[in-house]
């Protein structure tokens, strides 16, 4: 973070969540609720990403066997996706 911070053409703002994006720029609310608006001609998205367990796990009810693979476990690579989709389906002649 001290890298960042040391950057003169870099601003660093914590504490806050983006609300929205429209064309005047990013719409964010900080910890006490009072929103900001930062202008931008480019905007990264680089938030991560977390699967939706409650709507996964409701998933269960619908058949004897269900397998939960790749993103929708933890987000992670496509090998893993693809090796967890090779094992759901190698497990499924075990019925
Ligand atoms: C920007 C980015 C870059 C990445 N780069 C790499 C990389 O360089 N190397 C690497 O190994 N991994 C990378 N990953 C991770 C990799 O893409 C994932 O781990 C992998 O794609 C997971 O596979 P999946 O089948 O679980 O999910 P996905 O590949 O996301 O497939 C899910 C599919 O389900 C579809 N879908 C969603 N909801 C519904 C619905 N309701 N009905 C029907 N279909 C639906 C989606 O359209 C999608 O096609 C990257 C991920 C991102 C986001």
């Amino acid at each position: 973070m001290n890298e960042i911070e040391n950057q003169p053409n870099l601003h660093t703002e914590l504490e806050q969540k983006v609300v929205s994006i429209d064309a005047a720029g990013v719409h964010t609310q900080d910890k006490d609720g009072k929103m900001h608006v930062y202008e931008a001609d480019t905007i990264i998205v680089a938030v991560g990403l977390a699967p939706l367990k409650d709507e996964v796990e409701a998933f269960r009810e619908l058949a004897p066997q269900v397998s939960i693979v790749g993103d929708c476990n933890k987000a992670a690579q496509m090998n893993e996706a693809i090796l967890a989709g090779y094992f759901a389906g190698y497990n499924l002649q075990r019925l």
